[in-house]
């Protein structure tokens, strides 16, 4: 179980810098960062790839990442000018760890995606 790059960061085996955890949900800065604000939200008890994986018993769980990525942003004033919400699913994403991740990017103007 967690037996990923993210999983040796939920048991403290590699660092990160830890800026939210809740009974389920760790979150950390990405350590190359995209945006001024860049943390990802992790479940810290399911292994789950890729969202393509998840199952509809999952689904509370997918919403508490969202959730807890809204309550960070609160926390640290980041909610009134706002910020963006990822998650890359396989290869044409550029996913690169398969263990379900949110990026909450954030702290200044972001351009446009999709191409
Ligand atoms: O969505 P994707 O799989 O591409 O995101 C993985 C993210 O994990 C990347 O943004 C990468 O910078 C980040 N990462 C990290 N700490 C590591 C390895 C990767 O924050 N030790």
């Amino acid at each position: 179980m967690n037996d990923t790059l993210f999983g040796k960061i939920i048991r403290r085996e590699i660092p990160a810098t830890i800026v939210y955890e809740d009974d389920e949900i760790l979150g950390f800065k990405d350590i190359a960062p995209q945006a001024p604000v860049h943390v990802l939200f992790v479940p810290k008890h399911e292994l789950i790839p890729t969202l393509d994986d998840a199952t509809p018993e999952q689904a509370a769980l997918i919403g508490k990442l969202a959730l807890a990525a809204a309550e960070y942003a609160r926390r640290e004033g980041l909610a009134q000018d706002g910020y963006r919400v990822v998650m890359n699913c396989r290869e044409h994403a550029g996913q690169t760890v398969f263990h379900l991740h949110l990026h909450l990017l954030a702290g200044a103007q972001l351009g446009r995606f999709g191409s």
